[in-house]
């Protein structure tokens, strides 16, 4: 589609974000019904599912990035993309705010988008539940900046560990990979951190091998908390087997820069704080709210009591306002923060947008032959005209009947390491809980069907096999 300036007959669509679910709401939508704006400071769409597998090179970054402009320019009419962030949203004046916050400015870095409806879908920041020293000495786990950091910093700390005359308990140190937080961004990590050095590292660098160590830390009494029992065990069995230590009931309460300090119950029931030294310390606690969801929240009476997010009605409308809907992590529907619910969100958006934009249209089709019927000179075209209201009326009606969202469950799936995945999947008869290779290759085949794109797909496949015949690339860039 080429650009084509806003049609002022038209409502601007702006729509924050391209995660999954703005990016599941722009590839349904039909665009040529609204001017659609997109602000966002990632110009791709990212594979979230895949992230922990580039952490250690299993796959490369850009084989799970797809660009913004190559999927919106397959679009039917023109869409605008404005890389930046939004840093307010102004709710009565129905503006938001935009900064470009990247390296090269311009004349013009910060301006102002009006808008008539709102999709607000910038997803959640990670929370460190204002824990001292995390941010300043610890990885995320949610963009693919931080793969890369994490990526440099596995090679940094096996180069260190080996630099001449290291002394023994700072080789030790150096090479004791601590994860903390036990659900699925940590598991799935500290899995993929095993495998890398079960199947490369061990060879290409022998001499770290019996101090190299992965451990998992966990405040609840186990990791996974939202998978089935039967797969909790199973997953803390294979770490076992994995030797990846998994450290329960145990809280981070202060990180420094070479240890972090944990609370834990011992045996007698008292409360103990230890030194845990580590070289690399990846964080991966779970979500927190994003500045510009928060001031949105304080300008609405109606959201004074959320906490996690924007509390959204049934149509995903932001409650209290009627012109701001919200998808995905920056959302509280009552579901999980998943990729699967932020695009099923999208999607019905997407739906919604399309309903509406046909109903706009029925109505002044409507308007305009009730002109008609009244002004008509003969019974004939009055009656003419009768027919087609009714039948527009018909349709209207069907339009407007669309139903509220609902979440449809298709399952979770987890990478757990040694090629072995967890899977609670709901089938048509009830739920079915697995987990092995065989829930591995399934992994595999829906993590594959799920991608972006067939060129993703493929560069995916092609990550794999080249891993499975060269190994992974320990070069540290
Ligand atoms: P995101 O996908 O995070 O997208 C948010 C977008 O908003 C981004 O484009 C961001 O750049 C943009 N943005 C941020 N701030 C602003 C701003 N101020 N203005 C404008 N734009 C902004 N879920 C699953 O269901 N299955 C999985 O296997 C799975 N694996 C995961 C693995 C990892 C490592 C991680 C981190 C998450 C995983 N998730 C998984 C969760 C899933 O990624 C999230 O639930 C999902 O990304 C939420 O979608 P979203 O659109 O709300 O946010
Ligand atoms: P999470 O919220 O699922 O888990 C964070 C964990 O950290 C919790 O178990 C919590 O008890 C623990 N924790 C918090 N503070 C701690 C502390 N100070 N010390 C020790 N432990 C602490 O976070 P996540 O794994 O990043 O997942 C976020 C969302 O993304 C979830 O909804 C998850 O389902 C989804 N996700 C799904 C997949 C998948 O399906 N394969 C993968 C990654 C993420």
């Amino acid at each position: 589609a080429e650009q084509v300036d806003p049609d002022p007959s038209k409502k601007t669509l702006v729509v924050l974000g391209t995660g999954w679910g703005s990016v599941s709401l722009l590839k349904k939508l039909d665009t040529e019904n609204y001017n659609v704006i997109v602000v966002s400071p990632r110009n791709y769409f990212l594979f979230t599912p895949l992230l922990p597998s580039c952490t250690t090179g299993t796959i490369e970054h850009r084989s799970i990035m797809e660009p913004i402009r190559n999927f919106l320019r397959h679009k039917k009419a023109a869409v605008k993309y404005y890389e930046a962030d939004c840093t307010k949203i102004d709710y009565e004046n129905k503006m938001i705010y935009i900064n470009d916050d990247s390296e090269i400015k311009g004349s013009t870095s910060a301006t102002e988008v009006p808008f008539d409806m709102l999709v607000v879908g910038v997803g959640a920041e990670n929370a460190t539940f204002g824990i001292p020293g995390v941010r300043e000495n610890g990885c995320f786990l949610k963009e693919v900046g931080d793969a890369q950091k994490i990526r440099k910093r596995i090679m940094d700390c096996v180069e260190t560990a080996t630099f001449k005359d290291q002394s023994p308990e700072e080789v030790k140190r150096l090479l004791h990979m601590v994860v903390v937080g036990g659900g699925p961004t940590g598991v799935e990590f500290a899995g993929e951190l095993q495998d890398f050095f079960e199947n490369d590292l061990r060879k290409w660098v022998p001499e770290i091998a019996d101090n190299f160590h992965v451990t998992l830390v966990e405040a609840l009494p186990n990791v996974l908390p939202s998978f089935s029992k039967n797969l909790i065990d199973y997953t803390e069995q294979t770490f076992k087997e994995e030797t990846i230590e998994i450290r329960t009931k145990t809280m981070v309460k202060n990180v420094t820069e070479k240890y972090i300090e944990a609370q834990y119950t011992d045996a007698q029931g008292q409360k103990q704080l230890e030194q845990i030294p580590y070289g690399l310390l990846v964080w991966a606690t779970g979500n927190a709210l994003r500045p510009v969801v928060k001031d949105l929240m304080s300008q609405i009476p109606a959201q004074k009591d959320s906490r996690r997010g924007l509390a959204v009605n049934e149509y995903l409308v932001v409650k209290g306002t009627e012109n701001i809907w919200a998808v995905g992590d920056c959302a509280i529907a009552n579901y999980a923060p998943t990729a699967q619910v932020a695009a099923q969100e999208g999607a019905f958006l997407a739906r919604l947008f399309n309903q509406m934009a046909k109903t706009e249209e029925i109505e002044t089709e409507l308007a305009s032959l009730s002109i008609a019927q009244e002004k008509a000179a003969n019974k004939e075209t009055r009656d003419d005209a009768f027919a087609k209201i009714k039948d527009l009326q018909k349709r209207l009606r069907r339009v407007k009947s669309m139903g509220p969202f609902e979440y449809s469950h298709q399952g979770s799936l987890a990478y757990i390491g040694s090629e072995k995945a967890v899977a609670d999947i709901s089938w048509l008869t009830g739920n079915l809980a697995t987990g092995g290779q065989l829930t591995y290759f399934f992994w595999r085949s829906a993590y594959l069907s799920m991608c972006f794109s067939t060129r993703n797909r493929i560069l995916v496949i092609m990550d794999w096999m080249k891993t499975q015949v060269f190994g992974r690339d320990v070069s540290r860039e």
